[in-house]
């Protein structure tokens, strides 16, 4: 585990857990049995239940209970991360868990009926269009799906299979084959969120899989134009007193370029290889590849590795540049609280501590 009062070292990574409440199903059938974890939010502590005596007991950076609203949710996992990227450097928030304990919820929610509602990715913009001048600034989008190591461009259906770049001198991460839509306002992008989702289904319809088995992947490339230093170098100029004047007061204008990346993660459950064959044996030993290189890169953020091991899934390399030095990454692990997925749940918590 890292050190967590070491300052110099903003690289570790934060983790947060948040509980889904019971669902209408886990309310009827597991009415008699008590939630397999119990929250203690003041102490940041989580409570794993292991029998009717005894439990585990683990510390988060924060623990969101099932009356944490979407608003705290943003302001605790990815408002800092947006902070960061305004100022300057990349970021990346992600979301882990089985499926169906509020990945999409926590991060993918549109909220136009109600606006409490809102999720990570349209809270985000929110705060990134009320930072930037739209004179000098600019932001823009891409929305992709990563399925069984292929990426897929879900502002471009049929445009499915896009090629990680990556700049020798600048170690810059890009997917220059995918669409990078600049929008103007808040209301584009939800437009363009939802024409992403649909996209989303309809290519997962015809590859006959659930959108649970890929990673959603939000890019938000913001661009800003700040006030340079002076031109210090330039050469005094002779004869010319406008020249002079220019050396004096000129200022050469900064373009600061940074991202944003957010990550609905394909669901963590353990696919039982010995009954599935074909695709979704494929799928799963995919996913388990992309789970398991991520969860490697974050091991070594969490321990101030001079080495993190990006190269062994695309996922791992399209993050490359948002991991570690001045970047940002913030990890939200989901949970439900039925005793019957213990054993999921109790891996979804072992992911998150391992990465603090
Ligand atoms: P995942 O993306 O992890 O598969 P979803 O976000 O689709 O899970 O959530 C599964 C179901 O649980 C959805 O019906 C969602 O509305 C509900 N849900 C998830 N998290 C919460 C929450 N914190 N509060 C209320 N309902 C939730
Ligand atoms: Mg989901």
């Amino acid at each position: 585990p890292g050190n967590k009062d070491d300052g110099a070292v903003s690289a570790r990574v934060r983790v947060a857990v948040r509980l889904r409440p019971r669902n209408a199903e886990e309310l009827v059938a597991d009415a008699d049995f008590a939630d397999c974890v119990e929250l203690q939010p003041e102490l940041k502590r989580l409570k794993l239940r292991k029998n009717n005596w005894d439990s585990d007991t683990y510390q988060f950076d924060e623990v969101l209970t099932e009356c944490a609203s979407q608003k705290r949710v943003y302001e605790v996992v990815a408002k800092p991360v947006v902070e960061s990227v305004l100022e300057g450097y990349n970021g990346t928030v992600m979301a882990y868990g089985q499926t169906g304990t509020g990945k999409t919820f926590t991060l993918g929610r549109l909220g136009e009926e109600d606006t409490a509602a809102r999720g990570i990715m349209v809270r985000s913009m929110e705060d990134i269009f009320a930072d930037i001048s739209p004179d000098t600034d600019s932001v823009s989008v891409s929305y992709m799906q990563l399925y069984m190591e292929t990426i897929q461009d879900l502002l471009d259906p049929g445009n499915d299979n896009i090629a990680i770049v990556e700049d020798p001198k600048t170690g810059d991460v890009s997917v220059p084959g995918a669409i990078v839509a600049e929008i103007r306002d808040q209301q584009s992008f939800v437009e363009l969120l939802r024409l992403g989702e649909a996209h989303r289904f309809a290519a997962n319809t015809k590859l006959n899989t659930e959108s649970s088995r890929s990673h959603a992947i939000l890019m938000v490339h913001v661009r800003r134009t700040v006030k340079g230093r002076p031109y210090r170098d330039l050469p005094l100029p002779t004869e010319n007193g406008n020249a002079s004047l220019l050396h004096k007061s000129f200022q050469a204008p900064l373009v600061r370029k940074s991202k944003l990346v957010v990550v609905d993660l394909a669901g963590s459950e353990r696919i039982d290889k010995s009954g599935s064959e074909g695709h979704t044996l494929e799928e799963a030993k995919s996913i388990n590849l992309s789970l398991s290189a991520l969860g490697k890169c974050i091991n070594a953020l969490a321990e101030n590795s001079p080495h993190v091991p990006t190269r062994d899934s695309k996922l791992t390399r399209l993050l490359r540049d948002s991991f570690g030095g001045t970047a940002r990454t913030s990890l939200i692990v989901t949970i439900g609280p039925s005793p019957r997925h213990r054993g999921e749940t109790a891996s979804t918590i072992m992911f998150g501590q391992r990465a603090m």
